[in-house]
């Protein structure tokens, strides 16, 4: 919501009214249930990545995934995210505290936000608001919404007319009438859903020879030890490891696999692990340093498990990834799609 040109003051008055309907729509929208059409779409298409020291890492350990999920589909948490990353531009101060550059959609006025928090509550509300209308004009292409995150409310009911689906034309056209109708000299951001999808990686689940997504992001992942036999690092014996080990720094975000409910999170001898379970396939993540998943949450593949530690029994930071089918580990490079290592 940036780069507004100046306009006349009765703007305000519009921004005002669509403050006021924001307020109605929010509790609306926390009262009902998650917008159905969201359902109808294959899920987990949206893999984050962000860039490394991201500080949208550090809000979402302040602010918490159950807040972002009262009002925004678990889906599209990860393209909320990716808003907040090309929001902030990675730079919290640059914004003054306004990460989400939110303060506009309060009442057209920048400066009403000095705190990363509020910013995330009033940008996160702002984008529930935006999926709620866009839910009902029926309009289900996503690149939509996140367009009108920079252009507002009305281009939402701008792009429903023609067509509703996203494309530069109608972005640049809806710019061209702004600007036409308030002579102003610029208007929002025209590529705004290409700045956004930049931190995403989009991936067809159709025809896909993977079943299972890769955990970190990497274009190059380092496997330090495969699925097998092998001597143990720390106690010198054979072993059978049971996964696979993947070399990065320490904080390094994780994605889970695949989808499922988070069935345990402890910390032990494996360090910090989570557990997720889909049916009868358990993923296992650990050595973590990080986590903001509890027990019984839902995960989507591409939803942050935590971060890349060195906890419990562990050399170096790293992540060692299980996968058990009926409590069987199993080995699960051949599940990964060659596309993951490509990107
Ligand atoms: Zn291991």
């Amino acid at each position: 919501m940036k780069k507004w040109a100046i306009g006349a003051a009765f703007i305000s008055l519009i921004f005002v009214f669509l403050a006021l309907l924001v307020l109605f729509l929010s509790i609306h929208f926390l009262v009902s249930n998650e917008p159905s059409f969201m359902a109808t779409q294959a899920t987990g298409e949206y893999l984050l990545l962000l860039p490394e020291g991201s500080p949208v890492y550090l809000y979402m350990r302040a602010v918490g995934r159950e807040m972002l999920l009262q009002v925004v589909p678990a889906k599209y948490l990860n393209i909320l995210l990716a808003i907040m990353q090309q929001e902030s531009g990675g730079n919290a101060e640059a914004t003054g505290g306004d990460i989400m550059q939110a303060s506009e959609s309060i009442d057209g006025n920048l400066g009403n936000i000095t705190s990363a928090e509020e910013s995330i509550k009033q940008g996160v509300s702002y984008f529930g608001h935006l999926i709620e209308i866009a839910q009902e004009l029926n309009i289900q292409d996503i690149r939509v919404i996140v367009q009108s995150y920079n252009y507002g409310a009305g281009f939402l009911a701008f792009a429903k007319e023609h067509g509703g689906v996203y494309s530069e034309e109608i972005s640049n056209s809806f710019r061209q009438k702004m600007q036409d109708e308030y002579d102003w000299y610029g208007y929002g951001d025209p590529d705004y859903v290409a700045h956004v999808f930049r931190y995403l990686n989009v991936v067809s689940t159709e025809g896909r020879a993977g079943v299972f997504r890769f955990p970190i992001p990497t274009t190059r992942p380092y496997l330090s030890y495969g699925f097998g036999s092998r001597i143990h690092p720390l106690f010198g014996s054979e072993d059978f490891h049971k996964g696979l080990d993947f070399l990065a720094k320490e904080g390094t975000p994780i994605y889970s696999s695949i989808e499922g409910e988070v069935s345990v999170v402890r910390n032990e001898s494996m360090g910090l692990c989570v557990i997720t379970r889909l049916e009868n396939i358990s993923v296992y993540y650990m050595h973590l340093s990080a986590t903001n998943l509890e027990e019984g949450e839902l995960v989507q593949a591409g939803t942050i498990i935590g971060l890349m530690g060195n906890t419990g029994y562990s050399t170096e930071s790293h992540l060692h990834f299980q996968v058990e089918i009926d409590g069987t580990p199993i080995d699960p490079l051949p599940f990964f799609s060659l596309d993951d290592y490509d990107r």
